[in-house]
């Protein structure tokens, strides 16, 4: 396993929709490994492909003290309700903003293994998918601001939960 270095947000491929993998072989399995060891050093909650520098529809998910999901072409395919959060991104260090996510979401994929996968999600686990879906589409969370007013400078040593 390997720790990637993240990419910042000027870098293109935050900005491509990411390509489908077709067969979840070695390579994919290793990039999911990379990807949960990445996102344990940076101590972030999520982790998409894109961030790595890989345009492939993977995401990793870890919530504080919850079990790691892995998610392979993942889709939403349900959303309900709707809350204002406090969001950061790893690939966008330094800020936060105030946005609008869905209380609930309903996600579908493929596991590490290629078995199919429903995570059902509530409030910050609804988020991130949200977040790590956006990635997977060359969305950022800044795109979902109202106005510049709403992002903001973390204070250094400020606590954000960053994705
Ligand atoms: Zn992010």
């Amino acid at each position: 396993m390997a720790v990637l270095p993240i990419v910042g947000h000027s870098h293109p491929v935050l900005r491509q929709k990411a390509k489908r993998v077709r067969n979840i072989d070695g390579s994919v399995q290793r990039l999911i490994d990379d990807m949960v060891e990445t996102m344990h050093e940076v101590e972030g909650v999520g982790l998409a492909a894109p961030q790595v520098g890989v345009s492939l529809r993977v995401i990793v998910i870890e919530l504080p003290g919850e079990e790691t999901l892995a998610l392979v072409n993942p889709q939403i395919v349900k959303r309900s309700g709707e809350r204002e959060v406090v969001e950061g991104c790893l690939s966008v260090p330094g800020y936060r903003g105030e946005i609008k996510r869905s209380v609930k979401v309903v996600a579908k994929g493929l596991d590490r293994h290629g078995r199919e996968a429903r995570i059902r999600g509530e409030e910050l686990m609804a988020q991130v998918l949200e977040h790590e879906l956006d990635h997977l589409n060359g969305v950022l969370y800044i795109d979902h601001l109202e106005s510049m007013d709403k992002l903001s400078k973390l204070e250094p040593g400020a606590e954000a939960t960053e994705i």
